[in-house]
């Protein structure tokens, strides 16, 4: 059975205290749930990272990933944050190539490679994003174009190496735009994206691993998009900061 994951993207919002309110806020909503079998991951600014770890502790299917990590181990890098100390501070997730990461400041296949091999080698499960730009998808060469994403980045691991890895399909047309892929799209690219894995790994690890849909997801649309075989979770931007909207949509 492939892990269900609903991931909260916080992205660079809130401060202090309406971070502790929120993460104290959706705490409360799904320790009353113990038995729900979803893995849920808060992925706050690092700045919050200490704070909601705290917050976090003891609930079992509440866990802590960054936004990003550095692509070198440790050293004179001012103002980057590496895997290891994203480990230290209790993360056991991280989120890399995220489209705005890719499209604001510069991030590569090639750069993401080598973030994903520092969040391997210290034990964080990276949630790594693909997706395509509405250009792309007018020119019906969405598919390849994402699994060029993957091929790019991520064949170059072992069979091992890429279980560990959870994908996320993020559309840009569909982030922070309100206009959702239809679960229809969503599934096709799920997929396109299981059967790329397939074709370089086999069938039964593809099928291990869990494909996260993002883009416009709210309480209302994840349950169609989520009932389709392929889609196993989803990666929340602006409802993740709605306790109730998030806990919705985990449930
Ligand atoms: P959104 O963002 O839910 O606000 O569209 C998703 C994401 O960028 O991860």
């Amino acid at each position: 059975m492939r892990k269900k994951i609903v991931a909260g993207n916080w992205k660079m919002n809130c401060v202090q205290e309406e971070g502790q309110k929120l993460t104290s806020e959706i705490v409360n909503m799904i320790r009353d749930e113990p038995s729900m079998d979803v893995t849920v991951v808060l992925n706050p600014p690092f700045v919050h990272l200490h704070g909601v770890n705290k917050l976090i502790s003891g609930v079992k299917n509440i866990h802590l990933g960054g936004q990003n990590c550095s692509d070198k181990a440790s050293g004179a890098f001012t103002g980057e944050i590496s895997a290891e100390m994203l480990a230290s501070f209790g993360a056991g997730y991280v989120i890399i190539g995220h489209s705005e990461r890719r499209e604001y400041f510069q991030e590569t296949n090639a750069l993401l490679t080598e973030k994903t091999k520092q969040a391997l080698a210290n034990k964080l499960v990276p949630i790594f994003c693909c997706g395509e730009p509405l250009e792309i998808r007018e020119a019906n060469t969405h598919e390849s174009y994402v699994k060029n994403q993957l091929t790019e980045s991520l064949f170059g691991f072992s069979e091992d190496e890429i279980k560990n890895i959870v994908i996320a399909y993020e559309p840009i047309w569909a982030i922070g735009t309100g206009k959702t892929a239809s679960a229809e799209q969503a599934q096709e690219m799920h997929a396109a994206i299981r059967k790329h894995l397939a074709s370089k790994y086999g069938e039964s690890v593809a099928n291990e691993i869990s494909i996260l849909y993002g883009g416009s997801c709210k309480p209302d649309n994840a349950k169609e998009i989520f009932s389709k075989p392929d889609v196993d979770g989803g990666l929340i931007g602006g409802a993740s900061l709605k306790s109730r909207d998030f806990v919705d949509i985990v449930k």
